[in-house]
């Protein structure tokens, strides 16, 4: 997998003080994308082993406490992004207990691939869906157009 940018302090991409990491490739081409440079897969640079060590030791920063990671691009759900997104969900799991993850994607959960799935049930929120330029509004929390869905993950767990 490839990444366009990371951001260790970051307020603006979901709740409190955040790492961010903007993953390459992107399949869904919303006219009016903020972020199309990410599109292609290939765009960024490699996301190693030394950037998940590095995303780990943010997180767990005593001087700046974050509330959690944020996964956005590009889409993390992207079928060429999964096993790669789903390696770092892992390790923060296991190494930033009490970090939440949110992940933003283009989506729409009804219709995610059993892999995307796996995935998806590891973090805690997800907004879904394309972005729409008609139902575009700036007063949208989390979201960039009212068709997409902040979904708490957590909730849907226990309705099941
Ligand atoms: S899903 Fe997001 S990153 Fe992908 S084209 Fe749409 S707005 Fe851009």
């Amino acid at each position: 997998m490839n990444y366009q940018q990371y951001f260790p302090r970051d307020v603006v991409n979901g709740p409190g003080v955040r790492c961010t990491l903007f993953v390459s490739g992107c399949e869904h081409r919303c006219p009016g994308c903020y972020n199309a440079r990410t599109w292609p897969l290939a765009s960024g640079v490699p996301f190693t082993e030394t950037m998940i060590e590095q995303v780990i030791t943010d997180l767990n920063d005593p001087a700046i406490p974050r509330r959690g990671l944020t996964l956005t691009g590009g889409d993390p759900l992207h079928p060429a992004n999964v096993a790669a997104v789903e390696a770092l969900v892992c390790r923060v799991r296991a190494e930033c207990p009490g970090r939440d993850i949110w992940a933003w994607t283009g989506y729409v959960l009804e219709a995610l691939t059993p892999a995307q799935w796996r995935l998806v049930d590891r973090l805690d929120t997800v907004v879904d869906g394309p972005f729409i330029q008609a139902q575009a509004s700036p007063g949208l929390s989390w979201r960039g157009s009212a068709n997409q869905r902040v979904i708490n993950i957590r909730m849907l767990d226990n309705a099941e």
